[in-house]
């Protein structure tokens, strides 16, 4: 594992790093498993393990039987998890994580099946085996940990609030009392609405995107959810929208596991401890313009 370089002043609009890797690798179709840089440059972020055994891991055991990855992602969150329709590509400090996860298990990008997965149906998809592992704004919490297991934190962010660009700043969420706020089912935020904040009408969709898009269209006072998604979905849109406030909560982000996979969660948690400048290289190409700050947490290696 090594970083040689970091891809200062590429941001939200990720496209970028791709259009660099495809010069690089001259592979369009593999956007090269975290590498970026110019020509000539050696720039690799993480390489591919080779004869990687895990012992004890009944999922790395599937992905070996079908010699891939099944990774649960979100793809309509810019600079986080996000899917070009038009390019066929993914960007995103989430999918870089993932993309990470699968190089140290063996795994290249020709390997690896992205399924996007709402909040709601997360831990299902984890439970029924339907995914290898999932990263995707996923906060870590006592409730989800019944049903599965979480490796990380990886990233930190809190709940925040998008607003219409020409709305007044709001500070607080009693701000809304009466108003609609919307928010994605089965998230962290329209569970701390719904039970901390009766007077705050909402509406939830799957996707946070339908509610963006119900933010510009006027149906709705604002959306709610983490702050880092909030920012992507405003660099997107800055003629419409804008983050006010700031945070509510704190959101811890887990990779999603099969829960007893013990081997598999020391393995993703020994990556991030291990690896502190590859995780650095993933947040700069990604998120290092947004404004967002925040540095490596310490994983809980529960
Ligand atoms: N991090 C929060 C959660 O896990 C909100 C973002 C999301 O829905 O993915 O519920």
């Amino acid at each position: 594992m090594r970083r040689t370089r970091t891809l200062a002043g590429i941001g939200i609009a990720t496209v970028a790093l791709f259009a660099l890797t495809a010069c690089n690798s001259g592979s369009p179709s593999s956007p090269g498993a975290g590498t970026g840089g110019e020509e000539g440059e050696d720039s690799t972020w993480f390489e591919v393990a080779e004869d990687v055994q895990l012992e004890g891991s009944p999922t790395f055991d599937a992905m070996q039987e079908r010699d891939g990855v099944v990774v649960g992602v979100k793809e309509d969150q810019p600079g986080l998890g996000y899917l070009d329709v038009t390019t066929g590509e993914r960007t995103g400090f989430d999918v870089d994580i993932a993309r990470w996860i699968a190089a140290s298990l063996g795994y290249d990008e020709d390997q690896i099946e992205f399924k996007p997965i709402a909040s709601a149906n997360r831990e299902q998809a984890i439970t029924n085996g339907d995914i290898d592992y999932y990263v995707g704004t996923y906060s870590i919490n006592d409730k989800r940990k019944e049903l599965i297991d979480f490796a990380g934190p990886y990233f930190i962010t809190g709940q925040g609030l998008l607003v219409a660009a020409d709305a007044d700043e709001a500070e607080a969420l009693e701000d809304f009392n009466g108003k609609t706020v919307c928010s994605a089912t089965g998230s962290t935020p329209i569970q701390n609405i719904k039970a901390n904040f009766p007077d705050i009408k909402t509406q939830e969709y799957d996707l946070y995107s339908a509610c963006v898009q119900d933010l510009i269209d006027g149906k709705v006072d604002a959306v709610t959810t983490d702050q880092a998604i909030l920012i992507g979905y405003a660099a997107q849109y800055p003629d419409d929208v804008k983050v006010t406030g700031g945070l509510f909560t704190e959101e811890r982000y887990g990779v999603g596991l099969t829960k007893g996979d013990d081997a598999l969660r020391t393995h993703i948690n020994e990556l991030f401890t291990d690896n502190g400048d590859i995780w650095q290289a993933i947040f700069d190409a990604n998120l290092g313009s947004s404004g967002i700050e925040v540095e490596q947490p310490e994983v809980d290696a529960y």
